[in-house]
């Protein structure tokens, strides 16, 4: 299948809402941009060091590196790290080469030296494939005085000051700093160093612009002036939305096309902002996740690699990480030590990124990385046939809703002023629903909202649409065909109950799946209750538990029929004083259903009217794990493809390559998973016990262990394939060799 997308990731898209990257940044750090070909690239032929290229450094560099770096150390690094890409600071804010334009300001130490075209030349010897970045996001005092009216400016009209540069002034997305300059620079760099494709770093403007360029062109693209206020469903912000991705699609285009101008198989690829799956086609997407802060479970790397895949289906993606401490304080100049490093890193090329390491800085006073990154390219590159995946197995998938994040937030509006923390409800459902298939060990893919056609989705037994809120008449069409062709679906909360463009309807669109209808949403619900009902599949394991918590948004519902539901509501009783904690007497077992599970056509569908995935994401509770999971594998009502029994908490992926299956578990067994800052590797003892479905008619010849290099314990009966893997370091990858 080739790919056609280049989707902005959920934050992104909120950050188009809320106009400010920053802010959305600051969520969890986390970006996608994509190394775009251009709509008229639709294959790799004409790119095929792209897809080659398994192995990626980026170094950044600063103004005082061109005087005290050593290049040779780096060209050591590529080649002891088999490296086959390099991503290199070139020019924009600041440029790194003798460039001829007056007002690119050459970085303060470079002198007459050509430190971007010394690092090209050395890595071109090394057979590498070559990657300009450019960063437009500020100016020059210099350029300022020349052109004034390439300044962003705030609400009232002021040129921006960059925040943190007090000599640099912020550039307009909209105006001539992009539309004028850039496509210079753009086009001297590839005359002169002929580079594979570029990288623009913060290349879609820092948030709002109120100047008279944006003003004047929004004017006549709406006839409106630009919006105040951050809600989506004001008429402003709503047309800001749509002109903005229209305004990013035409810089995206001219960059490109500038680019392509000078070298035809060259290309530009933004950071972000690019928002349309069905119109993009991209050889290759990174993914950049510089930092963590506050709860940021360990498994974070592997979910952007599911998000970025789910549109770029078989093409390569690559996981950027940091080699420095970031959150929202951006320490830039510091390094996280090896465990942190080798985690993050495990997490995601167990989830299909390629590693694609940055530098910030090249010369590098802080060496504790070298060795944990080498360490890992190395076992990269000597088991690069393993890695090179074909197809992933999951037969689950997780709807990921880029419109659910613009236009609502899980229902709720996001509203000027505090966006952020109500977006935030869209996450959570997913990271609830997420974190219980990931305990659960359920393999499972993540599905791109935008692409719900049966080509993409057909694959897949199970959908979870977690808190899915937004989705149009055509949408559910799409879903609703799925089900009725044997397709199951498992929902939450508010799903479906909102449009495209986060308009309410009367309605769930998918009511009849759910065999309910709406009536209302009661939120900040407390202390109230759920009655497991037995015996049913959902509730297995709950048959001790008379009553378990329930989830704190709660939709009122009118069921279609008289089924009697495997889950009921306590309604909420006092919490305070401790003396009146108990239920009214004819409410401590009620039947208002809590649960659906629905057979529809050939398929199934499980509903739960409450956000108890958002809930789960907050408080955890292993009862919710429970329901979570039984409705995943009721839904399913097959043997999942990969399982695991043992001990631990192990994060699953399942693969197959031209000539082999690769099925990695990694093992996310420590205190420190919910927040990232891994302090040591801490071994699984098993044994795990993993049962693999293997695709009919091949014949499994080899099972080695990729983390150990041993032979394990396997047998074969029929179909099915057992490999028992003693332990767990970090990362262990059971490869089975085809014949
Ligand atoms: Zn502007």
């Amino acid at each position: 299948m080739s790919g056609d997308g280049n989707g902005a990731s959920r934050r992104e898209a909120v950050a188009l809402g809320a106009g400010s990257l920053m802010a959305a940044m600051m969520l969890d750090s986390t970006r996608a941009f994509a190394l775009t070909a251009g709509n008229d690239a639709g294959n790799l032929e004409g790119l095929p060091w792209a897809n080659k290229a398994m192995r990626w450094i980026q170094v950044a560099f600063v103004e005082d590196d061109p005087p005290s770096y050593d290049p040779q150390f780096w060209f050591d690094f590529f080649k002891k790290t088999h490296a086959d890409a390099v991503c290199l600071s070139a020019g924009g804010c600041i440029c790194f080469y003798p460039s001829k334009l007056p007002l690119q300001k050459r970085a303060k130490y470079l002198g007459d030296r050509d430190m971007f075209g010394e690092m090209v030349k050395g890595a071109r010897e090394l057979g590498m494939s070559i990657v300009a970045r450019v960063d437009p996001h500020a100016m020059s005092e210099e350029a300022f005085a020349a052109h004034p009216e390439w300044a962003a400016c705030t609400i009232d009209g002021k040129p921006r000051r960059h925040w943190a540069a007090k000599d640099m002034w912020v550039t307009c997305q909209n105006a001539g700093f992009m539309f004028d300059f850039m496509p210079q620079v753009l086009k001297e760099i590839t005359q002169t160093y002929q580079p594979e494709g570029f990288f623009g770093n913060r290349w879609a403007g820092s948030g709002m612009c109120y100047c008279k360029t944006c003003r004047m062109l929004f004017r006549m693209a709406t006839g409106m002036e630009l919006p105040t206020s951050d809600d989506p469903q004001d008429p402003q912000r709503h047309a800001y939305i749509a002109w903005n991705a229209e305004m990013r699609w035409r810089q995206f285009k001219l960059w490109d096309d500038t680019v392509k101008a000078v070298k035809s198989d060259c290309f530009f690829s933004p950071n972000g902002g690019m928002n349309d799956p069905n119109k993009v086609t991209i050889p290759i997407v990174g993914v950049d996740r510089q930092g963590r802060s506050g709860p940021t479970p360990l498994w974070m790397m592997g979910k952007y690699a599911k998000i970025t895949r789910a549109y770029m289906h078989n093409l390569p993606v690559a996981g950027i990480f940091n080699v420095g401490v970031e959150d929202h304080n951006r320490w830039k100049d510091s390094v996280q030590r090896g465990p942190e490093l080798q985690a993050w890193m495990r997490g995601g090329i167990a989830q299909g990124f390629r590693p694609w390491m940055c530098k910030f800085k090249a010369k590098p006073f802080d060496t504790r990385w070298v060795e944990p990154v080498t360490e890992i390219y190395q076992w990269h590159f000597a088991n690069d046939r393993y890695m090179r995946n074909t197809a992933n197995l999951a037969r689950v998938a997780m709807v990921n809703s880029t419109q659910t994040g613009v236009y609502t937030a899980g229902g709720a509006p996001l509203t000027a002023g505090d966006n952020i923390p109500v977006a935030q409800r869209v996450t959570d459902s997913q990271n609830g629903y997420y974190q219980a298939l990931v305990e659960s060990r359920i393999p499972f893919e993540m599905a791109d909202d935008r692409q719900l056609d049966a080509k993409y989705i057909d694959r897949y037994r199970v959908l979870v649409l977690p808190d899915i809120a937004a989705l149009s008449d055509a949408q559910c069409r799409q879903i609703r065909d799925y089900v009725t062709k044997g397709g199951r679906i498992v929902a939450t909360g508010e799903t479906s109950l909102y449009d495209e463009a986060g308009r309410k309807r009367d309605n769930f669109g998918l009511a009849d799946l759910f065999g309910c209808d709406y009536v209302k949403t009661g939120s900040g619900v407390q202390n109230s209750y759920l009655t497991p009902r037995h015996p049913h599949d959902l509730t297995k394991g709950l048959e001790d538990a008379p009553r378990i918590i329930a989830a704190t948004q709660q939709i009122t519902v009118k069921p279609h029929g008289d089924a009697k539901p495997p889950l009921t509501l306590v309604p909420s009783y006092p919490d305070l004083p401790m003396e009146r904690v108990y239920p009214a007497p004819d409410e401590a077992e009620t039947d208002i259903p809590m649960a659906f599970c629905n057979t529809v056509g050939k398929g199934r569908v499980v509903y739960f009217p409450m956000d108890i995935d958002r809930t789960f994401w907050e408080v955890l509770a292993e009862d919710h794990l429970v329901l979570l999971k039984n409705a995943v594998l009721w839904a399913a009502q097959e043997t999942q493809p990969m399982t695991v029994t043992g001990p631990g908490l192990v994060d699953i992926a399942y693969w197959r390559q031209e000539k082999s299956l690769a099925a990695h578990l990694v093992n996310m067994t420590n205190p420190m998973m919910m927040k990232g800052p891994y302090r040591t590797i801490m071994p699984l003892d098993g044994p795990l016990t993993v049962t693999l479905v293997v695709p009919r008619g091949v014949d499994t010849k080899k099972v080695t262990l990729l983390e150990s290099g041993k032979t394990p314990r396997w047998s074969r009966n029929g179909h099915l394939l057992t490999v028992e893997v003693p332990s767990v370091r970090l990362h262990e990858v059971i490869a089975v060799d085809l014949s």
